[in-house]
C-alpha cells in the first residue's frame, strides 16, 4: 500500500495543481484534450460552450470545468484516469447531473458516463442481485428487470434520468425509503478505480484481501478510536447521506446497513460523491416487485397535526407500509386549479384540508393491504380524525393522484421571475416525533426572512422537502446563509440530520464538521487520504469544501449581466419580478431584463433533466437518438443563457455555438409540455433564428421553405415538371448538392389540381356569419397544394354534420391563400411571420369575434394561431381567434361531447381493420392527442390504438434537410416506425403532414388523416 503524504501537504499539494487547472491553464487543457483525443475512444469536448454545459447541476453553481470526457468504455475511463493523473487535473464524475448541490460541477475534467457506459453486466434472478455499469439509468434498469418481476426500489423522483453511478454517488433516497432503505442499503458491491488507477472491488470486509483488506482495517480503527464520539454525535436517522459512512463499522443508521450483520465496504464508497473512486460496476440488491398496492388519502385540518400524526401512521402496515408522503395546503390549490388534476384531487380531499398525507401500502395480495387501510381508518378516528381517509383501491386512480403529486411540485418550480425555489436545506431529516414542531418552527424562520416554502415528500421519514424563495442575484445568498444557520439550530435541537437526502458537494460541504465535529471530520480527511492522497476525485467536495455562500461559485451571481438584445417575439410575460413571500408577480415587461424577458424565459431551466427521460411524452427526440448534452433541452437552455450573458464572447446569441445546439431541436413543442418550468424551446429557436438570419442572411433552401406559401399557387402550375424531381434519382442528387433537401428523401408531390383551384360548395364569409351551424375551415398550404383530398374530406365531414362551412381566405384578393406563417416561424423570419399572422387576423377576427370556430387539420399550422401567434404583438383580436382556433377532431370531439354529432354517427359505416394513430408532436403539446381517439370512436367496430411515439423526425423542413437525414430517420426508429412495421393490416392514422410523409419513406406505408378516414366512412 503507498505510504500516504501527511494530510497537509497532499491537500496543498493537490490545491495548487487544483487551481491551476481552475483558472484554465490553456497549456495544461491543451495537453489533457490531445491525450485524450490520442490514447482513448472516447468523446473529447473542449469547447467553451461544452465546458459551460457541463458547469451546472441541478444546484445554484456553476464552475467551468477545463474539459468534458464522454468515455465510450470502462476501458476509456482508466485511460482518463491515467492521463489525468499525469497532468494533475482533478476528475469530476458524472452520470444525469441532477444533482441539487454541486456534487458534479468542478474545475476539472468532467467525465460523463451516461452516454455510453450503461450495460447491464449480468442479472442473477434467483440471487436477485444485478451488475451494471454506472451510467445506467434507474428507469431503464427497472424497465429490464420488470420481466423477471424484479425491481431496483431505490425509487428516486429523478428515476428516468439519475444514473446508478449518481445515485451511489449520493446515497440517494427513493419516496418508499421507508420500506426498502437508501441506496447504501440496496448495494451489495462496487469495482472501481482509486486515483492511482489501481481497480479494485469492494464487498465484504471479511472477505477483502491487498489493498482493500488494509484499508478497510485502517477505517475500523478510525470508527473504533471514535466510537464514543459516533455513538454520540452521528444522527440516528434513516436519511443521513452527510460525510463518508464511517459508521458501516459502527452502525448508527435505524435500519442496518447489511441484512446478517456484516461489513460491506463498498458502503463507504456509497454517498462519496465521486471524492474516493471512479466506479466502474455495482452489484445491486434486487427485491421483488410489489404485486398490488392500496393507498389511503388521510385529509388533515392543519398541517400541525398532519406532521404530529406521521410518527403513528408509519408503525401501521406490518411491513406493508411504502409510503407516507406529505402534500400541503398549496400544493392541493395549485393542482385544482389544473384543470387536468382538478378530478383527481377533488376525489381524494374531502372538504378543504391544510394539508394530506398519502400513505400507500404494497404486498402480494390486495386483500391484506385493504386491511391495513381498515386500521389506518382507525388509526385516525382514535387520534380525533374520523371520516379523514379518502381509501384508492384502485390501481388507475393511485397512479391518477401520484401524478398529481409530482405535477404539484412541477408548478412550484415554474415560478416566474428573480426570485427561485432554491434547495439548500431542503431535505434535513429528523425524529418523527419533532416532525410538527420542527416544520412549524421553519416555517417562522422563513417568514422572518420575508420568504417562505412549500412542504412536500417524505413524511415517513422525517425528510419533508421545502424551498424558501431567494432571488440569488440580490441578496439570495446572505439570507441562504441566514436560514441555514437558523435551520441547522433546529435540526440540531431535534437532533436530526442536516443533510438527509440530496447529498453534500458544494451546499453542505462546510456543515460536514457542524454536523460530526472535528475529530470525526479530520477522520474523514484520512479516508480520503487513503483512497486519494493527491486529491485527484473531486478536491475541495467533502473535505477542505468552500462555502456555500460563495458567490463566486454561483449561476447567478451578483456580478451576472445579460447583453441587451430586443427580440422579435414578445417575450414580456417572462420579464417580470416576484415576492418570495406571496409568489405575486408584477406585471408583464417590469422585471428589468435587457433582453425584454427572452432571458429571463431561458433562465427558467433549474438544469433539473427532466428532458433527459426516454419514457412516454415527446421530450426530447433529438437527445434520445444522441444522448448528447448538447442536444438536449437542457444544454440548449444552458448554451443560450450562457451566450445571452456573454459567457461564450462578444458574440452573444449569434455565436456559433448557439446555431450548433439549436441544430437538431426539432421544434417539436415537447419541452413546452413536458418540462416542468415550461422552457419552450421551439420558440426560443425562432427567436435564435431571426438573430442569426439577421446576421448571418439566409441560404437558398431556407428562403425557398419558408417563402413556400407565396409561390406554391404559381409552382403548381408546373406541377408535373416539379414532381420529376421524385422520379429522377440525378435530379435529386442535383437538388442536394444545390440546395440541400436530401436526395433520399421523396419530396411533397405538387398538384395541378388542387383544393384552392377547385370548385367547392361552401360559404360566403357574410353567409357563415349568419349560419346557424356555423364554422370556418382553415385549410393550410400543405393540405391546400399537396394533400388536397385531405382538406375535401374535412369540409366533406363538416357538411355531412350539418355545419355552414366557410373557408378561410384573405380579406384582400392576391392570389395567394390565407396563411399561419409557420413556414416564416420555422426559419426565424419574425417579420414575414407577422404579416400572414395579420392578415388572418384581418379575415378571422370578425369570424372568432362572433363565436364562430376556425378549424383546421394540419397542427403545426392551425395550433400557430393558438401559440406563436399570441408573441406577435397582434393585440387581442389574436387572442380571441386563438380562442375559437381548433383542430377538426377538437372541434368535433366537442360536439359530440354536446350531443350535436347524432346526424354524422348514423351516416358512419363500420370499419373492419385495427387503427393506429400517431400524434403530431404539437397536438401532444396542446393535449389534443385525445379527440382524434375519441372521434376515431364514432365508426363502429373502431378501437383507434395510439402510438407510444415521440417526434416522427420529420418535423416540418427539419427531415428533407440532408444534413439531418439521418437523425431524422433514427428518431423515427426510436418507436413511430416499428409500431407501424408490427401493424401491417392496421390503417395508419397521422394529422401531420411531415408525419404521413415519415411513415411513408420509413415503412412505405400510406398513413391517412383523420378526416380521410372519417369521410370515407360516410355512407353515399
Ligand atoms: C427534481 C429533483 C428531484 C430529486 N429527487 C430525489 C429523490 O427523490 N431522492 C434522491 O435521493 N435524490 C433526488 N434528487 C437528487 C438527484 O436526482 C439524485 O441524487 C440522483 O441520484 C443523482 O443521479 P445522477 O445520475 O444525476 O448523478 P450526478 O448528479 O451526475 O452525480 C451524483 C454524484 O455521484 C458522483 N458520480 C456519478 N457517477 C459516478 C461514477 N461513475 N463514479 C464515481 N462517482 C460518480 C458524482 O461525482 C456526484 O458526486 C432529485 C433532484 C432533482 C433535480
Ligand atoms: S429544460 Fe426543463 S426539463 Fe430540461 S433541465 Fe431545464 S427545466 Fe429541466
Ligand atoms: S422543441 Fe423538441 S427537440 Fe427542441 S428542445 Fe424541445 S423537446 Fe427537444
Amino acid at each position: 500500500m503507498n505510504a500516504p503524504l501527511p494530510l497537509t501537504v497532499a491537500r496543498e499539494a493537490a490545491a495548487g495543481a487544483y487551481d491551476k487547472v481552475a483558472a484554465v491553464s490553456n497549456e495544461v487543457a491543451g495537453r489533457l484534450a490531445a491525450r485524450l483525443a490520442r490514447e482513448t475512444q472516447g468523446e473529447v469536448l473542449f469547447a467553451p460552450a461544452d465546458r459551460g454545459r457541463y458547469a451546472t447541476d441541478a444546484s445554484i453553481y456553476q464552475e467551468m470545468p477545463v474539459g468534458v470526457f464522454v468515455p465510450r468504455s470502462a476501458e476509456d475511463v482508466q485511460l482518463a484516469l491515467d492521463i489525468c493523473r499525469d497532468l494533475k487535473v482533478p476528475i469530476v464524475a458524472r452520470g444525469g447531473g441532477t444533482s441539487q448541490c454541486g456534487q458534479t460541477v468542478g474545475a476539472g475534467l468532467v467525465i460523463d458516463y451516461s452516454k455510453h457506459v450503461r450495460k447491464v453486466l449480468d442479472v442473477d434472478v434467483s440471487g436477485r442481485t444485478a451488475v451494471v455499469e454506472p451510467g445506467i439509468v434507474l428507469d431503464h434498469l427497472n424497465a429490464s428487470l420488470k420481466k423477471h418481476g424484479l425491481w431496483y426500489p431505490v425509487d428516486v423522483s429523478t428515476s428516468a434520468q439519475a444514473t446508478l453511478g449518481g445515485m451511489a454517488g449520493n446515497n440517494s433516497c427513493g419516496s418508499r425509503s421507508v420500506a426498502w432503505g437508501n441506496m447504501v442499503h440496496n448495494v451489495r458491491g462496487i469495482d472501481a478505480w482509486t486515483a492511482d488507477g489501481r481497480l479494485h472491488s469492494f464487498g465484504r470486509f471479511d472477505q477483502a484481501t491487498g489493498w482493500v483488506r488494509e484499508m478497510g482495517e485502517q477505517v475500523r480503527t478510525l470508527a473504533e478510536t471514535l466510537a464514543p464520539e459516533i455513538d454520540a454525535v452521528w444522527p440516528k436517522v434513516l436519511r443521513r447521506v452527510a460525510g463518508y459512512n464511517l459508521d458501516v463499522f459502527r452502525n448508527q443508521n435505524p435500519k442496518p446497513y447489511t441484512n446478517d450483520g456484516s461489513v460491506n465496504l463498498a458502503h463507504l464508497l456509497v454517498g462519496s460523491e465521486g471524492t474516493l473512486t471512479l466506479t466502474r460496476s455495482l452489484t445491486l440488491q434486487l427485491s421483488p416487485l410489489p404485486q398490488a398496492k392500496v393507498l389511503g388519502v388521510v385529509n388533515f385540518p392543519t398541517f400541525y397535526k398532519a406532521m404530529d400524526s406521521a410518527q403513528h401512521i408509519v408503525k401501521l402496515g406490518e411491513g406493508t407500509l411504502t409510503a407516507v408522503e406529505l402534500v400541503d395546503r398549496t400544493m392541493i390549490e395549485l393542482s385544482l386549479q389544473n384543470p387536468a388534476f382538478a378530478p383527481t384531487i377533488r376525489s381524494a380531499v374531502i372538504g378543504q384540508p391544510d394539508a394530506v398525507l398519502l400513505v400507500e401500502f404494497s404486498g402480494s395480495d390486495k386483500a391484506t393491504l385493504v386491511r391495513h387501510l381498515d386500521l389506518l381508518v382507525e388509526l385516525m378516528a382514535d387520534l380525533g380524525l374520523p371520516k379523514s381517509v379518502v381509501r384508492l383501491e384502485d390501481d388507475a386512480a393511485q397512479k391518477n393522484l401520484w401524478e398529481v403529486r409530482k405535477a404539484g411540485l412541477n408548478i412550484m418550480m415554474s415560478l416566474k421571475g428573480d426570485g427561485k425555489p432554491v434547495s439548500f436545506i431542503e431535505d434535513c431529516a429528523v425524529p418523527l416525533e419533532h416532525l410538527a414542531e420542527y416544520t412549524d418552527a421553519l416555517t417562522q424562520v422563513f417568514r422572518k426572512h420575508g420568504s417562505r416554502g412549500t412542504w412536500y415528500a417524505h413524511a415517513s421519514v422525517g425528510t419533508l422537502h421545502v424551498r424558501p424563495i431567494l432571488d440569488m442575484r440580490r441578496e439570495g445568498a446572505a439570507k441562504m446563509r441566514a436560514i441555514a444557520d437558523e435551520a441547522s439550530a433546529l435540526v440540531r435541537k431535534y437532533k436530526g440530520a442536516y443533510s438527509g437526502e440530496h447529498g453534500d458537494g458544494l451546499c453542505r460541504g462546510e456543515w460536514i464538521q457542524w454536523q460530526f465535529g472535528p475529530n470525526i471530520t479530520r477522520a474523514f480527511g484520512q479516508i480520503k487520504q487513503l483512497f486519494d492522497p493527491n486529491q485527484l476525485l473531486c478536491p475541495r467536495r467533502m473535505i477542505d469544501p468552500p462555502r456555500m455562500d460563495d458567490t463566486r461559485l454561483m449561476r447567478f451571481p451578483p456580478s451576472y449581466k445579460v447583453i441587451p438584445l430586443q427580440p422579435a417575439l414578445d417575450w414580456k410575460v417572462w420579464d417580470v419580478q416576484n415576492n418570495p413571500a406571496t409568489e405575486q408577480t408584477t406585471a408583464p415587461g417590469t422585471g428589468g431584463d435587457p433582453a425584454h424577458g427572452y432571458a429571463k424565459a431561458v433562465e427558467m431551466c433549474n438544469n433539473n433533466g427532466h428532458c433527459r427521460k426516454f419514457d412516454a411524452g415527446t421530450m426530447c427526440p433529438s437527445y434520445r437518438v444522441t444522448r448528447d448534452e448538447q442536444h438536449l433541452t437542457r444544454g440548449r437552455a444552458n448554451t443560450l443563457r450562457l451566450a445571452l450573458s456573454g459567457q461564450l464572447g462578444p458574440e452573444g446569441i449569434t455565436s456559433p455555438a448557439v446555431r450548433e445546439a439549436m441544430d437538431l431541436c426539432v421544434s417539436c413543442k415537447g419541452c413546452k409540455r413536458d418540462c416542468p418550468t415550461g422552457v419552450d424551446m421551439a420558440r426560443m429557436k425562432v427567436e435564435f433564428l431571426h438573430h442569426w438570419h439577421a446576421k448571418h442572411g439566409r441560404s437558398l433552401k431556407d428562403r425557398l421553405i419558408s417563402a413556400l406559401p407565396d409561390y406554391a399557387h404559381r409552382a403548381a402550375r408546373f406541377a408535373p415538371l416539379l414532381n420529376m424531381r421524385n422520379r429522377s434519382p440525378l435530379l435529386a442528387k442535383v437538388g442536394e448538392k444545390l440546395l440541400g433537401f436530401s436526395a433520399r428523401r421523396s419530396l411533397p408531390e405538387w398538384q395541378s389540381q388542387h383544393f384552392f383551384n377547385q370548385p367547392h360548395s361552401t360559404a360566403t364569409r357574410e353567409e357563415v356569419l349568419v349560419a346557424a351551424k356555423p364554422a370556418v375551415l382553415f385549410v393550410d398550404t400543405f393540405n391546400g397544394f399537396f394533400e388536397s383530398a385531405n382538406a375535401q374530406a374535412a369540409l366533406k365531414l363538416l357538411q355531412a354534420a350539418g355545419y355552414t362551412v366557410h373557408v378561410a381566405a384573405k380579406t384582400r384578393e392576391d392570389g395567394k391563400h390565407l396563411c399561419c406563417g409557420r413556414t416564416y416561424l420555422a426559419s426565424g423570419d419574425v417579420a414575414a411571420a407577422k404579416a400572414k399572422a395579420q392578415e388572418v387576423v384581418e379575415a378571422l377576427g370578425p369570424l372568432a369575434e362572433r363565436g364562430i370556430p376556425i378549424v383546421g387539420l394540419e397542427p403545426s399550422c392551425l395550433l400557430t394561431l393558438r401559440d406563436e401567434h399570441l408573441s406577435l404583438g397582434l393585440g387581442n383580436v389574436a387572442k380571441t381567434i386563438a380562442g375559437q382556433a381548433l383542430l377538426l377532431e377538437e372541434f368535433l370531439a366537442r360536439e359530440l361531447a354536446a350531443g350535436k354529432l347524432e346526424t354524422l354517427r348514423d351516416k358512419l359505416r363500420p370499419v373492419e381493420q385495427p387503427i393506429l394513430v400517431h400524434g403530431h408532436c404539437h397536438q401532444k403539446a396542446f393535449d389534443a392527442v385525445s379527440p382524434v381517439l375519441k372521434l376515431l370512436q364514432l365508426l363502429p367496430g373502431a378501437k383507434p390504438q395510439l402510438i407510444e411515439s415521440s417526434c416522427c423526425g420529420m418535423a416540418g423542413a427539419f427531415g428533407y434537410e440532408a444534413s439531418h437525414h439521418e437523425v431524422s430517420m433514427q428518431m423515427a426508429e426510436l418507436s413511430l416506425l416499428p409500431a407501424v412495421r408490427q401493424a401491417p393490416d392496421a390503417i395508419v392514422v397521422a394529422d401531420g403532414t411531415s408525419c404521413r410523409h415519415q411513415i411513408h419513406d420509413g415503412a412505405g406505408r400510406e398513413a391517412v388523416h383523420a378526416a380521410v378516414l372519417l369521410a370515407r366512412q360516410l355512407a353515399a
